[in-house]
């Protein structure tokens, strides 16, 4: 383990690409910084140990006012559709990348979030506020509690630099850490310029896809063959996210294809939001007025982001058709992965003929009694014992609720296993604690009065989400009245 930051290892193989995909330049470091939260456990992944945290330079990097040592920062450029619509040119437009790591299990990049303008700002101020950075900094710790791929983040430092929003507000600049930033946009970007795109590609293949173009033959590989295995991984990789993120209850909110990694990691959370009542049209962001990224609507935006990120594909002169099919693989890999984690969400030894429509009217029954989703899923692993408690998260219509539980137990009893057995199935893929936006809101105004231990409380049940914590009751029961009138909003 590293002592201070000074002594980290550090490279950038992003700034090894050609200079058209980024620009050096010095972050705007906030004024009076304050480090509000550092995460031990990813400063672990870094090689960190708990005192590289306290170390002075710690503060002086992750505030934007020191280089990271032997880092090269830049921010880089890429494009994106937005909304369904091409927006063209995007970027860090507040973002910039210190450098890379070599961790004990792999690289892993930093990358400074709020920390100033950069070419790529367009109308922005390059600021993020205190708000949605303490959101941030918990969504990548509650996703990889869940085992969901993610971002992660290292770092929280806080000033009282305002930042206009709708209202004023303060500035923040979160230490995000990921293995890679890149995103669907990024070879978006590229479509026109077939040199970029090539160079794009092969840093992406051979830092995260070796197996793709070992696959296709190794270096006399013919380029076609690699890229449509990269595709297919790619494509694998997201449905399997958006499966995960389906049973978590997890919708993004704003599935830009920017927003999209190319890693196939949750990246860039910003008006995202864990159900509370369950709603198959749920939207999360407030600005998302059409509703185009509720959470029915997740896996068909991720395969229509994969359809673009496959157009931008062919400016290497890749054969449509021969994209598309690897396009087409999304469904089943989606379903398998979904069907997947409801049979361990429903207890089930496999997924057989009928269970679709088991599952199906358990959807329909919490979207009509807007049963609260965690809640739900979790008493289910007891109801066949204990029905009241069960039934007690569907008080419009319990009959209903008996009834489908009638059908559920009879279901059960055709695997024959034991109930311990297929408790602790469904303990560890039912959650206790998830990120409600009223508990992210009680640590964020918690640390806009300069207290992180709202966020170290959060913190702590979230790594373990599935372990129920004496104490902590409160965090794991349907949220207060107030919170159904949180708004989120792409206000960051
Ligand atoms: P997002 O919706 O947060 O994914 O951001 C979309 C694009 O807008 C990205 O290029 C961001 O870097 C940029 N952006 C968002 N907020 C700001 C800001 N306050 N200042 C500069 N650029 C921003
Ligand atoms: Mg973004």
């Amino acid at each position: 383990m590293i002592d201070a930051i000074r002594d980290l290892k550090v490279a950038n193989s992003f700034a090894g690409l050609p200079p058209a995909f980024y620009t050096r330049l010095a972050p705007q470091p906030l004024n009076q910084p304050r480090l509000l939260h550092a995460n031990p456990e990813v400063a672990a992944l870094l090689g960190l140990s708990p005192q590289a945290l306290q170390d002075p330079d710690f503060l002086d990097v992750f505030s934007g006012a020191a280089a990271l040592p032997g880092g090269e920062t830049l921010a880089a450029v890429y494009s994106g559709h937005q909304f369904g619509v091409w927006a063209g040119q995007l970027g860090d437009g507040r973002a910039h990348l210190l450098g890379e790591v070599a961790g004990p299990a792999g690289p892993w990049e930093l990358q400074l979030k709020g920390s100033g303008r950069t070419p790529y700002s367009r109308m922005g101020d390059g600021r993020a506020v205190l708000r949605s950075s303490v959101r941030e900094y918990l969504a990548g710790e509650a996703m990889a509690g869940l085992g969901i791929p993610t971002t992660r983040a290292l770092a929280l430092v806080v000033s009282d630099d305002p930042v206009y929003r709708e209202t004023v507000e303060t500035a923040a600049i979160v230490t995000r850490v990921s293995p890679s930033f890149v995103r669907f946009g990024s070879f978006e970007h590229w479509s026109g310029s077939p040199e970029h795109l090539r160079a794009l590609l092969n840093y992406v293949v051979d830092r995260f896809y070796p197996e793709c173009r070992d696959a296709a033959g190794g270096e006399a590989a013919a380029e076609q063959d690699v890229v449509l295995r990269f595709l297919r991984a790619v494509v694998g990789r997201t449905a399997r996210l958006v499966a995960d993120w389906q049973t978590a209850g997890f919708c993004h909110g704003v599935m830009n294809t920017d927003n999209m990694s190319i890693l196939g990691l949750t990246i860039d959370y910003g008006p995202y939001g864990f159900m509370d009542a369950f709603q198959v049209n749920h939207i999360c962001n407030h600005s998302d007025t059409q509703g185009r990224y509720a959470w029915n609507a997740q896996p068909s935006v991720a395969n229509w982001n994969l359809y673009r990120l496959a157009s931008a594909l062919l400016g290497l002169g890749i054969a449509a058709d021969a994209l598309k099919s690897e396009l087409e693989q999304f469904e089943s890999v989606f379903l398998q992965a979904y069907r997947g984690n409801l049979r361990n969400k429903l207890g089930l030894m496999r997924w057989e003929d009928g269970d679709d429509n088991l599952l199906d009217d358990w959807w329909r029954l919490l979207h009509t009694q807007r049963a609260d989703f965690t809640l739900s899923f979790r008493a289910l692993a007891t109801a066949p014992q204990q029905r009241t408690p069960f039934l007690a998260h569907f008080t419009a219509d319990q009959e209903a609720a008996n009834a489908w539980l009638d059908r559920y137990i009879e279901r059960l009893a055709q695997d024959g296993r034991a109930d311990g057995e297929r408790i602790a199935q469904m303990n560890g893929a039912n959650p206790v604690y998830v990120l409600r936006n009223h508990l992210a809101e009680g640590a964020i105004r918690a640390a806009a009065q300069g207290d992180a231990g709202e966020i170290g409380t959060l913190l702590r049940l979230l790594r373990d989400p599935y372990t129920a914590q004496p104490g902590f009751e409160a965090y794991a029961s349907a949220p207060p009245d107030w919170a159904s009138r949180l708004e989120v909003s792409c206000s960051s």
